[in-house]
């Protein structure tokens, strides 16, 4: 037999065909033949074979490849009863996949996960109220599950309903019996009950108002708009973002809505104020959350019924219907940068999305990243500000300690200054927050008597005594050991020595000073879940701690409205290093620990210690000239070309065998292609040139912003060999230069 000619465009006797995206890290859909009377349609969710293994993906626009062998195709085995993707998220996926030069499937999967949430769960047996049959014997506990059964809506387990009723589980059953209960099979991921954006929220101040009517204006218009809320610490962002959520929500029934925010810590409370504002707990996604809790979200963002989702930032990738707004709270957080798998920046992603899909974003915060300010300056974005706290509370005032002319006592770190400011804030019963940016008892740990520093096995990482568990970890690999008593180098007895302070240091050196206060520590060592840090934010609004140590997680968001000193321990911590973004990143957690103070009626201060007064970010703190301080850095990001006003990428290899890599890095400095506006520098030794055994060197790539720095790479990457033993990762838009 021949094959009948098949002309291009027109329909032939060709089995149908889909594309198909699997959610693995290949370069691009595969072709599936489609068999009679199924119609898998464009976002469809599938599963075929691949190799001996059956894969779910997702049916993909595109059109199969010209040499294709229609004899080997395979077929579609299965489509799933699930909503298809929308056209706008499978763009998204390609075009985040175009941007980070990461596999579309690599990023399919962020929108997919494992597959398993495409089954839907066992169907579980639930209990509603029934027909009253006539010689019903009603008992006091009998009627007392029917009055629990007439207020509900949806059915729930026997258990469930007896607890409601505060009876056991056999009355339930013999009502379920009698007719009375009916029984009904329930799908065990609750619908999220409908956030009611009729309800009113608080009065707004004056300012409030008028920052909320203008982003109302952008929801009404049902287009993309970035919008900056650009508001101090205090001013009542939420309260004024929270207004633009019920505003989408209302003008569009099917309307879903996104708030992105960057930590875990500030959930709870977050959750708590949106179920006040809208009678309903919203969606929440979170790897915190567990696996069932992920599921229901998912399946309940991708069947259009949770409206309003809060959520960390690969929420970004849930299967929305029909999403019409993103709220980035704290868009500054360097926590919106993804650093393993598919490196992302998702506020970028978020204000892509927004755009692709045509919605308006909302950026939210007291210190914008410069990457937003020059947004809004070059008029991309546009700018709605709070200039100050709300209910008439004060800005913290901002001091310095010269640490050369105030020294702390010998093995100390509190300057004489600060305690005193401590010693007079304790007498008059206010609360202090001692902040140090640095988890831990010690940094490094080091042997008195030959000089070694303890490094993690494998790595040039230092690790660091944590002297509540009494142990060494490595904060980069997680590796931990109980600290030894003898120098694993030399032998010694009791040499090991703890150099510089972490926060759980700073808080022996309070307990020993303080006695008398109540003490507590806050990091992420020492509160772990969620629900530890809501205990210990009720704590602290309870006022039964008097002096908090914390690191950076006490620095955002947190509402402490008896807090009236921040004292800073280290401010100049974060200005070592000097990654392009050191001064900015300091400047943001500077103001932001200081805006936990004096949030409510009483004045707060923040007393800054530094060994480097004049420093501009230190200088600045004190004036609180935050554009002036915006604008010489911006200045200094120009001049060098860096982003926002040139673009970078890293490339970094990584492999145990160090000849290996050394030769890849080699190949590829020869390669380099010649190109306008673009400039190659390494390869060079990472700062951590061994991490868990592996050896890393890295190269930056800056561009000028007219350059594709993706077509760029991909065309210097592809000309050289890399063996598979050689990792090669790209990072668009680096923010962590290690
Ligand atoms: P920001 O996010 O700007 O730091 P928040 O939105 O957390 O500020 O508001 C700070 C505090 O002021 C919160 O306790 C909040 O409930 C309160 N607040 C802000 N605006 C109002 C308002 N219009 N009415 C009542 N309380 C408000
Ligand atoms: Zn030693």
């Amino acid at each position: 037999m021949t094959e009948a000619p098949s002309l291009p465009g027109i329909a032939s006797d060709r089995p149908q065909t889909v594309q198909v995206l699997l959610p693995l890290p290949l370069a691009r859909a595969y072709t599936y033949a489609v068999l009679d009377g199924m119609a898998p349609q464009p976002g469809s969710f599938v599963s075929v074979p691949l190799g001996p293994r059956e894969v779910r993906g997702v049916v993909w626009p595109g059109e199969p490849p010209a040499d294709l062998k229609e004899k080997k195709l395979k077929a579609v085995l299965q489509i799933y009863d699930v909503p298809p993707l929308t056209p706008e998220l499978m763009q998204f996926v390609d075009w985040v996949s175009g941007y980070t030069l990461f596999a579309p499937g690599a990023v399919l999967r962020m929108v997919m996960r494992s597959g398993a949430y495409l089954d839907a769960p066992r169907p579980q047996t639930g209990f509603m109220l029934g027909t009253l049959p006539e010689n019903l014997n009603l008992t006091p506990q009998r009627e007392k599950v029917l009055a629990a059964a007439r207020g509900l809506n949806f059915p729930v387990a026997a258990s469930d309903l007896a607890r409601r009723a505060g009876v056991s589980d056999a009355v339930v059953r013999s009502l379920a019996t009698s007719g009375a209960l009916q029984k009904l099979e329930t799908d065990p991921d609750q619908p999220f009950e409908e956030p009611d954006f009729r309800r009113k929220g608080h009065d707004l101040s004056a300012s409030q108002q008028a920052a909320a009517d203008i982003i109302r204006q952008q929801v009404a218009t049902k287009s993309y708009a970035g919008l900056l809320l650009d508001g101090v610490t205090g001013s009542g962002k939420t309260e004024v973002y929270l207004e633009a959520v019920a505003a989408a929500l209302q003008q569009d029934r099917t309307a879903q809505v996104l708030v992105l925010l960057p930590e875990i810590a500030l959930t709870m409370p977050f959750l708590k104020r949106l179920t006040q504002r809208f009678g309903a707990m919203p969606a929440h996604w979170h790897s915190d959350v567990g696996d069932a809790g992920r599921r229901r979200v998912w399946r309940r963002v991708a069947d259009g019924s949770a409206r309003l989702v809060v959520g960390a930032r690969s929420a970004l990738f849930l299967p929305f219907q029909n999403l019409r707004l993103i709220i980035v709270d704290e868009e500054h957080e360097g926590a919106y940068k993804q650093n393993e798998g598919v490196l992302y920046q998702a506020r970028d992603m978020a204000v892509a999305r927004a755009a692709q899909a045509n919605f308006p974003i909302v950026l939210a915060s007291a210190t914008p990243s410069l990457e937003t300010a020059v947004n809004v300056s070059l008029g991309r974005y546009t700018s709605v500000k709070l200039e100050s706290r709300f209910g008439g509370a004060s800005m913290p005032d901002v001091s310095l300690i010269d640490m050369r002319e105030h020294p702390p006592e010998r093995g100390e770190w509190l300057s004489p200054m600060l305690v005193d400011a401590v010693n007079e804030n304790t007498a008059k019963g206010d609360q202090s927050l001692l902040f140090l940016n640095r988890r831990g008892y010690a940094p490094l740990t080091i042997c008195r008597k030959c000089g070694e520093r303890l490094t993690a096995p494998d790595s040039d990482t230092w690790l660091v005594e944590h002297r509540f568990s009494n142990t060494l970890v490595c904060h980069h690999t997680g590796f931990s050991m109980p600290k030894p008593d003898r120098c694993p180098h030399c032998n010694s007895k009791d040499s090991l020595a703890a150099c510089g302070p972490g926060v759980e240091r700073i808080a022996e050196e309070a307990v020993a000073k303080w006695p008398e206060a109540r003490i507590a520590v806050f990091s992420s060592d020492t509160v772990q879940t969620n629900a530890a840090a809501q205990a210990l934010l009720e704590k602290m609004a309870a006022r039964e701690i008097d002096i908090l140590v914390a690191t950076q997680i006490a620095a955002k968001g947190h509402h402490f409205p008896h807090l009236t000193l921040v004292g800073v321990v280290d401010a100049d911590l974060g200005l070592a290093g000097g990654d392009l973004r050191a001064g900015e990143r300091t400047w943001q957690v500077l103001s932001q620990v200081a805006g936990r103070a004096g949030r409510a009626e009483k004045s707060g201060r923040a007393l800054l210690q530094t060994y480097q007064p004049e420093h501009p970010v230190i200088a600045g703190m004190v004036t609180g000239d935050r554009d002036a301080f915006m604008l010489a850095e911006q200045e200094g990001r120009e001049m060098l070309g860096f982003p926002p006003f040139g673009r970078l990428a890293a490339l970094l290899l990584t492999g145990e065998n160090e000849t290996q890599v050394n030769d890849v890095a080699r190949a590829l400095v020869q390669a380099v292609p010649q190109a306008q506006g673009v400039e190659v520098w390494g390869p060079a030794p990472a700062p951590l040139y061994r991490l868990r055994g592996s050896y890393r060197v890295r190269f930056l790539v800056k561009a000028t912003r007219d350059v594709s720095i993706q077509n760029f790479i991909r065309a210097w990457t592809g000309s050289v060999k890399i063996p598979s033993s050689v990792r090669q990762t790209i990072d668009i838009d680096p923010y962590y230069f290690l």
